[in-house]
């Protein structure tokens, strides 16, 4: 099932999503949107009489992490490599803050401290359910749903500061969406990124070399995960720089395609 949160004009709602994924990841033109009573992560699912066509809808963040986002750096072989460096023994961790979280459509803004963004494609993870200590075998009973995200970094400061925040953390550098999809196993999703329409990262989720349940059993052996928190589960090879007014399209496959342009901040 797709859960998205839209609006159309009025306060946000969340809603099911119909219709079938084409190739690209775009769903067909006759979707539409069931409306839901009330957040289904925290009110379970209620579906209302009301119902729109997708198209007369405009698409929120699925999700509103309510504490954290966490990033895994270096978790395809090939990307660590690229970047020189190895691959970690253990899963790397790092935050986004939940303000860097903007929905499919938005506007990734520029900042004028860097002359370096680049886009991350990456299969992001929603938890379901306050939990830690997870063990692997468990790690299904916690996950609420799986979205596309760009992990957006300013490489300049990611280098020039070590630490990942600066670099990770500013407004608008993780969009997520364009919904959430509740059933989907992720053990050989193709992960890929467009930049203009042109084929930048185009990898596997198989080749993860720490995969989603020891992701959320590794994280949640360190920090409480609450419903809502997002796991960026790291990005393929073949990450790079984008551009003010570039529009940059990352899809998973069976989930969808999440498109962004990057703008100049007013
Ligand atoms: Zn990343």
């Amino acid at each position: 099932m797709r859960i998205a949160r839209f609006t159309t004009g009025d306060d946000p709602r969340y809603g099911v999503v119909s219709g079938d994924l084409d190739e690209h990841g775009e769903l067909d033109p006759d979707a539409t949107v069931v409306a839901l009573a009330g957040d289904p992560l925290y009110v379970g699912m209620h579906p209302t009489e009301e119902q729109h066509r997708l198209a007369d809808v405009r698409l929120l963040a699925p999700v509103l992490p309510r504490s954290k986002v966490v990033g895994i750096g270096r978790n395809y072989a090939a990307h660590a490599a690229e970047m020189g460096n190895d691959v970690p023994a253990e899963p790397l961790m790092f935050l986004k803050p939940n303000t860097s979280v903007v929905g499919p459509g938005d506007p990734v803004f520029y900042p004028h401290q860097s002359s370096e963004v680049h886009f991350e494609g990456e299969l992001a993870v929603v938890i379901g359910r306050i939990c830690r200590d997870v063990p692997k075998e468990k790690v299904a009973d916690v996950i609420h749903g799986y979205t596309v995200g760009n992990d957006v970094t300013a490489r300049d400061l990611q280098r020039s500061d070590v630490q990942f925040t600066r670099g990770k953390g500013f407004d608008s550098f993780c969009p997520l969406g364009p919904w959430i999809e509740t059933e989907l196993d992720v053990s050989d999703l193709r992960v890929q990124t467009f930049l203009n329409g042109d084929l930048k990262q185009d990898g596997r989720t198989k080749d993860l070399i720490f995969d989603v349940p020891t992701l959320v059993a590794h994280v949640s052996s360190v920090m409480t995960l609450l419903p809502g928190d997002v796991i960026l589960t790291g990005t393929p090879d073949g990450v790079g720089p984008m551009e003010v007014g570039d529009e940059v399209d990352v899809v998973v496959e069976g989930i969808g395609t999440l498109t962004n342009r990057v703008a100049r901040r007013g």
